[in-house]
């Protein structure tokens, strides 16, 4: 009994051991010799912001695209994609005009993506205020002619703030489109973050086909909180709205893709990245500078180690998530029309934070094999692998059966950042950066090494 004792665990363990003296290889070799906090430096002052269509978009293609080629990565190209151009107009004014307390008060507040502006005549009308999208159908007749202000704050009782925003931001991505057949001139849209403070968060809305398009906006959180109580006081209270946002024609983006040909089974590919759009504020220093340049800190580290990948492994930037996921789509379908099998995808898209396990999205021995890999990266503090999640630039790759994951960062402080003037280089710090890279890369070795199941 004791003999079987001592040796069965060895048994066990010889092949973690050398799994093991890997992944302390990797993250020795990206916490020593890493520079992709200084390729984040270049991508967010250097390029800086990057909406799909802008020339912004266009500097991070041939930054990534160069930056992949010094690293002399087996194939580097670009991958054509049309994106939409929405273009935020040079002014924005959201105005209380007639408050019996305060007068004319001025609200920090950005046009959502892919509004539609107000041009020069603006839209001055009273305000009513929402706290979901649950309640249009009930005040459904109070809402002609007027502002809708929706006024759902993120649960703050929910310690998933991912699983906030998921509950939240449908008021963002369709008020405009649930309000516009009631006749609401346009909407307003409380921040999707739990801070306090007057800084406003953008992000997309999405018009239905064959309803009026109206404009949005969001205001800052504290102005929500401020116009909810004038308006306890003061139902007439009346908003001005001007701006000139306008989505203009198509254009031409691309995808930015290195690869790491495999040596023995070339056919099977692993696609590691994050998407290299961002909003057209701040620097997309955590959304998502912090995931493209991951994904090609996974393929430098193998280089550096000398690792020849077995499976074909593909650093991907994807193009245009925040207003369209154009980007996801054409690498999937093209990966499709190729016949190409991705036996696995990682999307890093929740930030540059100090990473605590993997979501993922799969069969469920595709979930088993992940979560039998948790003791590996425990060492590490990474303990949280039953998630279900993975990104939404990889989520077109499930037709082809891939198994889909994403890397799960400390989520508490994302929402700070996100889609605001705040996400910038400062606000990512470089060893959670690497962190998050080590991980990805000694996950990526695992699944390079032995496969994924079906
Ligand atoms: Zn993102």
């Amino acid at each position: 009994m004791i003999a079987f004792l001592l040796v069965a665990p060895y048994l066990v363990s010889a092949q973690e051991k050398s799994d093991e003296v890997m992944i302390a290889s990797i993250y020795d070799e990206v916490l020593s010799n890493s520079t992709i906090y200084e390729n984040l430096r270049v991508l967010c002052k250097d390029v800086g912001h990057r909406l799909s269509g802008s020339t912004g978009a266009a500097a991070a293609v041939e930054y990534t695209r160069q930056l992949m080629i010094a690293y002399d990565f087996d194939t580097v190209y670009l991958q054509p994609v049309m994106v939409p151009n929405w273009k935020r107009g040079p002014v924005e004014i959201l105005k209380i005009t007639n408050s019996k307390k305060r007068g004319v008060i001025d609200l920090n507040a950005l046009a959502l993506g892919n509004s539609i502006g107000t041009g020069p005549q603006g839209i001055l009308a009273e305000i009513i205020e929402l706290k979901g999208l649950s309640e249009i159908q009930e005040r459904k007749n109070e809402l002609a002619g007027k502002i809708v202000f929706f006024n759902g704050p993120m649960n703050p009782t929910l310690l998933e703030t991912f699983s906030a925003y998921g509950a939240a931001v449908s008021q963002r991505s369709s008020g405009a489109a649930q309000t516009a057949p009631y006749g609401a001139k346009a909407i307003i849209v409380r921040s999707m973050t739990q801070s306090l403070d007057d800084v406003p968060h953008t992000g997309s809305l999405r018009y239905q086909k064959d309803i009026k398009a109206i404009p949005a906006m969001a205001i800052s959180t504290k102005d929500a909180d401020l116009l909810s109580l004038l308006l306890k006081d003061q139902a007439d209270l009346h908003i001005y709205m001007e701006n000139y946002a306008e989505m203009l024609p198509e254009t031409q983006s691309y995808n930015v893709i290195g690869q790491l040909t495999g040596t023995l089974f070339p056919d099977e590919y692993i696609a590691v990245g994050g998407h290299l759009d961002s909003w057209d504020v701040g620097e997309g220093a955590h959304d998502d500078g912090s995931g493209c340049m991951q994904g090609i800190e996974v393929l430098r580290v193998f280089k550096s180690l000398n690792l020849k990948p077995k499976r074909t492994l593909r650093a991907v930037m994807w193009m245009n998530e925040e207003n369209g996921s154009k980007g996801g789509k054409a690498y999937a379908d093209l990966s499709e029309s190729r016949k190409e099998h991705h036996i696995a995808a990682i999307e890093s898209d929740r930030g540059g934070f100090v990473p605590r396990g993997f979501t993922s999205t799969g069969s469920a021995k595709q979930k088993q094999q992940l979560s039998q890999w948790k003791v590996l990266f425990e060492p590490y503090g990474l303990h949280d692998f039953d998630r279900t999640g993975g990104g939404a630039d990889i989520r077109p790759l499930s037709k082809q059966g891939t198994f889909l994951i994403g890397l799960l960062p400390d989520g508490q402080r994302y929402f700070r950042y996100h889609h605001t003037e705040k996400d910038v280089f400062e606000a990512v710090d470089r060893r959670e950066l690497e962190l998050g890279a080590a991980s990805m890369a000694s996950l990526v070795y695992l699944m390079d090494q032995y496969g994924v199941e079906n």
